[in-house]
């Protein structure tokens, strides 16, 4: 199994190893691509490498080994977490807080979803895990880290912080971060890992050696869900397709019903292009969303499947039919449709990624979310003019 999912990190991963034999590592660097693609595992090797014995990530001495369990004391270890329930007394999620000064507040739900969370991963670095509410880095979080980087390592060599999805920082967390990222204590490395590099701060960008993870090739990823995941042969190019080659994203994306999601919201789109219908539409997507027992897994899912559709939409009307087709097993029932006009499909492809962002940034309902999707692609297939969402 890990053969196959390692492959493409196999460059990057030797790149990383040099720098740090060499000691050319830069002080902060950045790892950036898709979720489940390796990067908790890039992240692992090189934390594993810089506080080696040897600086080889030989995987026996005391450095190694405890890096491995998320256990060595001068491996700060960070990553966004949910809010369960409020707690009223004092309680740390992070080993490197200190209990007294602290001002964190967490309950032991939210402690055992974090343990939760990190058993996940270190069971399969690619693994996606979805916690049950939104997640992010809270402020208390980041000030107990400065104040434990402004004493000396516990061990007297070197020390390593490591923040994933640091574009997930709650209010106030990413400034206060900044100055860290901006004046880092000496032999104290930085790794940081984000999916979405686009939200993160130019002044945070321009500090840190960007590292970017090329994607799985399409023919490893089939293999992959052929041989490991023994998924039906006829979804096997469909998902390799969807999990953008990322190993950790056909996993998730194979243990979902991801046909059966699609063959809803491939009947939503077939409504909206047999125009006149839109009534119809509108009564089944409230059906669907009305009933408000999504996670933010499941609509993140439902928005993904809309971009792909959107996305074969533009090929389709370029008469582009080559191997970046997503859908490639419907690619005749799609072809059939009677394809909208670029301005129109760009207006599709805004309005779905602000309705995205409505619903997993801002909270909006998912329901009245896709009913404006919905009501604006209509509109624009005859009108082509950008309806902006109204956020309540
Ligand atoms: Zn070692």
């Amino acid at each position: 199994m890990v053969a196959i999912m390692d492959k493409h990190l196999k460059k990057i991963s030797a790149r990383l190893k040099s720098l740090v034999k060499n000691r050319d590592l830069n002080q902060s660097i950045l790892i950036v691509g898709k979720d489940g693609i390796g990067k908790f595992k890039l992240v692992m090797e090189t934390a594993a490498a810089l506080l080696c014995d040897s600086q080889a990530a030989c995987g026996k001495c005391f450095g190694c080994k405890n890096v491995r369990k998320l256990q060595h004391p001068d491996f700060l270890f960070v990553f966004p977490f949910p809010r369960i329930k409020p707690e009223s007394r004092k309680n740390t999620v992070f080993t490197f807080s200190d209990p007294v000064s602290s001002n964190a507040r967490y309950s032991d739900d939210t402690r055992d979803e974090i343990d939760n969370y990190i058993s996940s991963r270190l069971e399969n670095p690619f693994a996606i895990v979805d916690f049950e509410k939104k997640e992010n880095i809270p402020v208390e979080v980041i000030k107990d880290l400065i104040l434990a980087l402004s004493k000396k390592p516990l061990l007297g060599g070197r020390r390593v912080v490591a923040i994933l999805n640091v574009d997930k920082m709650a209010f106030g967390a990413a400034d206060l971060f900044l100055k860290v990222v901006e004046e880092p204590p000496d032999d104290t490395h930085i790794i940081l890992t984000t999916a979405n590099p686009d939200q993160l701060m130019p002044t945070l960008l321009s500090r840190t050696d960007i590292l970017k993870v090329p994607p799985a090739g399409i023919e490893d990823m089939e293999k992959y869900l052929i041989k490991k995941l023994e998924v039906p042969e006829n979804q096997v190019a469909y998902l390799a397709r969807m999990s953008g080659g990322s190993p950790g994203r056909a996993l998730y994306l194979a243990q979902c019903d991801l046909p059966g999601r699609r063959d809803i919201i491939y009947s939503f789109f077939e409504k909206l292009l047999t125009r006149g219908k839109l009534s119809e539409l509108i009564e089944e997507t409230g059906r669907e969303y009305s009933g408000g027992s999504y996670s933010v897994g499941d609509i993140r899912l439902d928005f993904e499947i809309m971009e792909s559709i959107i996305h074969d939409l533009f090929l389709l009307n370029e008469n582009q039919l080559d191997n970046h087709f997503i859908n490639v097993d419907i690619k005749d029932k799609l072809g059939k449709w009677e394809i909208p006009e670029i301005e129109s499909l760009e207006i599709w492809k805004g309005c779905c990624s602000e309705v995205r962002k409505a619903c997993l940034v801002n909270n909006v309902s998912v329901n009245s979310a896709m009913t404006f999707f919905y009501i604006s692609c209509a509109d624009s297939i005859d009108n082509p003019v950008r309806v902006r969402m109204k956020l309540p």
